[in-house]
């Protein structure tokens, strides 16, 4: 069947690492055969949001993972107050632009509000030569 798997992530910097690792393995777990290229953006995508999750002070914070055959999607739900926003930030900055390198690395991404939480996801697209190690019924 088709994979969504989640693992709660602790709110502090080093977060970010382990975050970028998990889904790095579960990627590779999932799709023996998938682009590195992918791997690293996801793992990329990853760190963005976890750092903005740290960043806006969450205190519950869930890494999750919609795997399909043809495609992947990566989120991050937390308990930060407010709503993320993609900002064009200038050049010189040495943050805000998390949602800009999201957009740049995923197929599609967005925001869905929740009760007192929020979801961060990104969609990556996977080839048709990428195996996967499990069914969809997609
Ligand atoms: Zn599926």
């Amino acid at each position: 069947m088709c994979r969504t798997i989640r693992t709660a992530i602790r709110c502090e910097p080093l977060a970010v690492r382990d975050a970028r690792d998990w889904i790095r393995e579960q990627l590779t777990e999932l799709y023996p055969s998938i682009d590195t290229a992918v791997v690293d953006d996801a793992g990329l995508a990853v760190s963005e949001l976890v750092t903005n999750c740290v960043r806006a002070d969450a205190h519950e914070l869930t890494l999750s993972m919609i795997a399909h055959r043809f495609d992947v999607v990566v989120a991050t739900t937390d308990d930060a107050p407010g709503v993320p926003h993609r900002v064009t930030a200038p050049p010189s900055a040495t943050s805000g632009r998390g949602l800009q390198i999201v957009e740049a690395l995923t197929t599609e991404w967005g925001v869905s509000p929740g009760d007192g939480h929020k979801t961060v996801w990104g969609r990556f697209s996977l080839t048709d030569s990428t195996r996967c190690s499990f069914d969809c019924d997609r």
